[in-house]
Parts: structure tokens; C-alpha cells; sequence
């Protein structure tokens, strides 16, 4: 397990900034709703050998300070996405704005941080340059906390910044969950909305199988997971205390905590999305679909409750959510009926082979074979009078099978081979279902 770390601090003190130019990534946030919904509130980091995932967080907003564009519900989830990133995280990047100067807000947030009991650290941030340091800088000694300054728009003490970082992840006190020795099986992890039918599943799949833990003390108060055998294999669904404290929340429907999401799926091998097939795919669901895509998980959408659609209108369901998972082709769908039984026993065998695709490792010789191989059928198109080489091809040492393409000028690689390349590459290795990585590099 990576150590986590949170961004947090209140709104537009340049967190967003931060989290973009931590994982040396500029790529534009799109806020399709104010402060709530960003491009990407998660990221692996890596500084040198050390690695961490990073959250970035709304921002706190307390009672004392109400955002006119935003709802008080927003408010609220924007608050609750940083109190459970709070949680989760081992350590904390409090965020402040050295221009605006320490607000009374920046107190209230701080102290709230600092009941966490983790480990803080720092960032005043819009110190543009070091003229103006001393100056701004001077007002947060009275946090007591250790603090850089820096400037995230335009890259002021940066460097200092990431060492600086780097050094406080590696002295934090990470719990390791591997280590116990006892094998520790497949891992699930179950989305969807509430009602979709997730402990129905559950319960199905477990049957009379035995149970070996249902309560364990997890890091988070809540975190419930449930472990069982079958034919001899051990398997655990992940936080179903997550499973069903949202079941019993109908609003929560719109609330549906991505960072949960992501930390779940993330702490397991293969993850469930259900969907109640009278329902068909919600908005989340569409949200949830297109981050697991984006973030790689692996992952198979389960279409529940078979049993309420007439049989002979199934395959146009299944066609429908077939549709809707067009970008991503490889994720299997099942239709299941916890009621009836329907389905359920091909669940833990998909995962399996799920797992071991993206387990798979292949040589250079087998890979350099296929990429050959897959050049001749199709050479890539010329783009701008030029056609891209391929010279070699290897397997990068990564979670999930990730390939990585030496060429001579990887601008020249249109999408569409891409497609061809990813689909090819998948054919001739037996990765089915697994979701996979297609890098390209540039060595004139
Ligand atoms: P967040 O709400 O805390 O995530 O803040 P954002 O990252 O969205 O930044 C809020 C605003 O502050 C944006 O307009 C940024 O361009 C600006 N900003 C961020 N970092 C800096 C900085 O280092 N210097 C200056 N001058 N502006 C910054
Ligand atoms: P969760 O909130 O996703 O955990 O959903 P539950 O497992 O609690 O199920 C929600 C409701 O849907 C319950 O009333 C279940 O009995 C019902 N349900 C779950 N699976 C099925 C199914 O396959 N068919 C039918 N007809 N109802 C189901």
C-alpha cells in the first residue's frame, strides 16, 4: 500500500495548481461543477524511488464562509470529500495563500487538520518569486507548523518543495496490509448506486460458503471487509461497511465519494459496478464508468436484477450498456439475479482471469515478435509527409500490463493505430478483459 497524502486547505488557495505540478501534469482541470467536480482528484506521485498517492480536495469550508456560487449541498460534499480524504490520508499538505494572507479560515481549517493527528506539512503558496518571501511569509510562523514557501503557478522554490515532500513521505509511519504472511487471496471491490442490489451480490456469491472474518477492525472506523473461501481460494470484499452505510442513505446517490471509490478499488485486484438493470446507467454511473476507465482499474459491470425484465428484452438491455462501454470494449458485463441466482457463479471466475491478466509478464523477444507481426499486417499511416518508426517494444514493470513503444517520433502516432496497436497487442497476448497501457517513447 502507497502512503497517501492529502491537499487540503480552503478554496483557491491553489491546491488544483499544486496537485498538477506535483504529478508533472498540466493538463487543464475542466470544473463541469464549481470547486466539486475536477479532472483528476488523485494521482499516483513519484519522486525518484519513492512513491505516493496524492488527493486533492476541494477545499474546507466552514461555517464562517459562505462561497456565493456555491450551494450549501456543495458546501457540504466539498467539505465531506475533504474530511474523508482527512481520513484515509497518512499525511497532510495544508495549503495556504501567502498573497491573501493568513484568514481566520486558514485557523479553523488548520485546527480541524490538526485533530486528525497526522502529520502536517506547510505550502504557502502564491510567493511568486523569492522578493517577495520574507514578507509575505512572515504571518504563518504563528501556525506553529513547518511551512515552505512556494509558488505553484510559476514554479518559485519547486524543486526545494518536491525533495522537501519527497523526504516527509518517506518518514511517515505507513502500515503495511501485505505483510502478514497468510495468503492473502483476491480482493473486491463493490460500486454502484444504493438499492442496485451490491450486498444482495454479496450474499449471493458467499452462499453457504464458509466465512472466515465478517469484522475486521479496520484502519478506517468503518471499514468493514468480508472474507471467505471457495473451493479452497480466499477471497474479500472490500469495505461493505461502505457498501451498505451507503445503501441506507438515499441522497447519497449524488454523492457517491470518488475517493472512496478510487481508495477501494485501489486496495483490491478486481472491482464490481452494479447497475439495476430497470434503472440503466445513472449519471454516477456514467461518472464512475468513465473514472475507472481513465484511472485503469480493473474492473466488470455487473447488470442486476435479470429477473424483473422479460426475458426476450434482455438483449436489447445488454446491448444498451454494451453502448454505454463502447470507449472501453474490454470490460466484460454480466447479467446476474440475486434473487434467482442468475449469473452470480460467473463472477468469482472473471475475476480470477481478470487478475491474472494483468499479472501477466511477457518477454522482449515474444513482444518484439508481435510488434513486427502487427506492423506488416498494417503499417502506421504517414502523417505530416512522415510515417512513425517502431523500433522495439518492452513491458514496463507496472500493476496492470503496460506497454511501452520505442519510436522515432511518437507525435506521429495517430489514435487510431493506437486503437489498432492496443487490440492487436491484446489478441495476440490473451489479454481479454484486463484493462492495459500503451506508452509511447521518443529515441531519435
Ligand atoms: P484550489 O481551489 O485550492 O484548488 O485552487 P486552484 O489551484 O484552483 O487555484 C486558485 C487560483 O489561484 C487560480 O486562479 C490559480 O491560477 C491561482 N494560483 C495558483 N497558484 C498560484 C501561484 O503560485 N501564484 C499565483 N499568483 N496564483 C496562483
Ligand atoms: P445495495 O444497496 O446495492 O446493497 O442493494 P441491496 O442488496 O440492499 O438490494 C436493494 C433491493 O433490491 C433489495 O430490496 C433487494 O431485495 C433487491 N434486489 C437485489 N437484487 C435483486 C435481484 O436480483 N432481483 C430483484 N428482483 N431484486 C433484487
Amino acid at each position: 500500500m502507497l502512503p497517501i497524502v492529502a491537499l487540503v486547505g480552503r478554496p483557491n488557495v491553489g491546491k488544483s495548481t499544486l496537485f498538477n505540478r506535483l504529478l508533472r501534469k498540466s493538463r487543464s482541470i475542466t470544473h463541469d461543477m464549481p470547486g466539486v467536480t475536477r479532472d483528476r482528484i488523485y494521482g499516483e506521485c513519484r519522486m525518484g524511488e519513492v512513491r505516493f498517492d496524492l488527493i486533492d480536495t476541494g477545499g474546507m469550508v466552514l461555517e464562517s464562509e459562505a462561497t456565493p456560487e456555491l450551494s450549501k449541498d456543495f458546501e457540504d460534499e466539498i467539505f465531506e470529500q475533504a474530511q474523508e480524504a482527512i481520513t484515509e490520508a497518512h499525511a497532510i499538505i495544508f495549503v495556504v495563500d501567502g498573497k491573501e494572507g493568513l484568514t481566520p479560515l486558514d485557523r479553523q481549517a488548520a485546527e480541524y487538520v490538526r485533530r486528525s493527528g497526522k502529520p502536517i506539512f506547510m505550502l504557502v503558496n502564491k510567493i511568486d518569486g523569492s522578493e517577495f518571501e520574507a514578507e509575505l511569509t512572515a504571518e504563518f510562523h504563528s501556525m506553529g507548523l513547518d511551512f515552505m514557501p512556494v509558488s505553484a503557478a510559476h514554479g518559485y522554490n519547486l524543486t526545494d518543495v518536491r525533495k522537501r515532500v519527497r523526504k516527509f513521505v518517506v518518514g511517515l509511519d505507513v502500515p503495511s496490509e501485505e505483510d502478514d504472511g497468510i495468503e492473502r487471496g483476491l480482493r473486491l471491490t463493490m460500486l454502484g448506486r444504493p438499492n442496485a442490489g451490491k450486498s444482495s451480490i454479496i450474499n449471493a456469491v458467499i452462499g453457504k460458503d464458509r466465512l472466515i472474518v465478517s469484522d475486521v477492525a479496520g484502519t478506517t472506523r468503518d471499514s468493514i471487509d468480508v472474507t471467505f473461501e471457495k473451493k479452497d481460494k480466499r477471497y474479500t470484499f472490500v469495505d461493505t461497511a461502505g457498501v451498505r452505510r451507503r445503501a441506507n442513505i438515499q441522497d447519497h446517490l449524488e454523492k457517491i465519494s470518488v475517493i472512496r471509490a478510487l481508495k477501494n478499488a485501489k486496495r483490491s485486484d478486481v472491482t464490481i459496478l452494479t447497475i439495476d438493470i430497470t434503472l440503466g446507467v445513472g449519471r454516477q454511473d456514467k461518472r464512475l464508468i468513465e473514472f475507472l476507465a481513465k484511472e485503469k482499474v480493473p474492473f466488470i459491470v455487473v447488470v442486476n436484477k435479470a429477473d424483473l425484465v422479460p426475458r426476450k428484452e434482455t438483449n436489447m438491455a445488454l446491448e444498451a450498456f454494451r453502448r454505454e462501454l463502447r470507449i472501453i470494449p474490454h470490460v466484460p458485463i454480466v447479467m446476474t439475479s440475486a434473487h434467482k441466482g442468475v449469473g452470480i457463479g460467473k463472477l468469482l471466475p472473471l475475476a480470477e482471469a481478470m487478475r491474472k491478466e494483468c499479472e501477466i509478464r511477457i518477454g522482449t523477444g515474444i513482444l518484439n515478435r508481435s510488434l513486427q507481426a502487427v506492423l506488416e499486417r498494417q503499417q502506421p499511416p504517414v502523417v505530416k509527409r512522415r510515417r512513425p518508426k517502431f523500433f522495439y517494444v518492452t513491458q514496463a514493470d507496472e500493476e496492470i500490463p503496460t506497454f511501452v513503444f520505442f519510436c522515432n517520433d511518437h507525435t506521429l502516432v495517430k489514435q487510431s493505430y493506437t486503437r489498432y496497436l492496443e487490440n492487436q497487442f491484446r489478441k495476440m497476448l490473451g489479454i481479454n478483459t484486463a484493462p492495459i497501457n500503451i506508452v509511447f517513447r521518443s529515441s531519435h
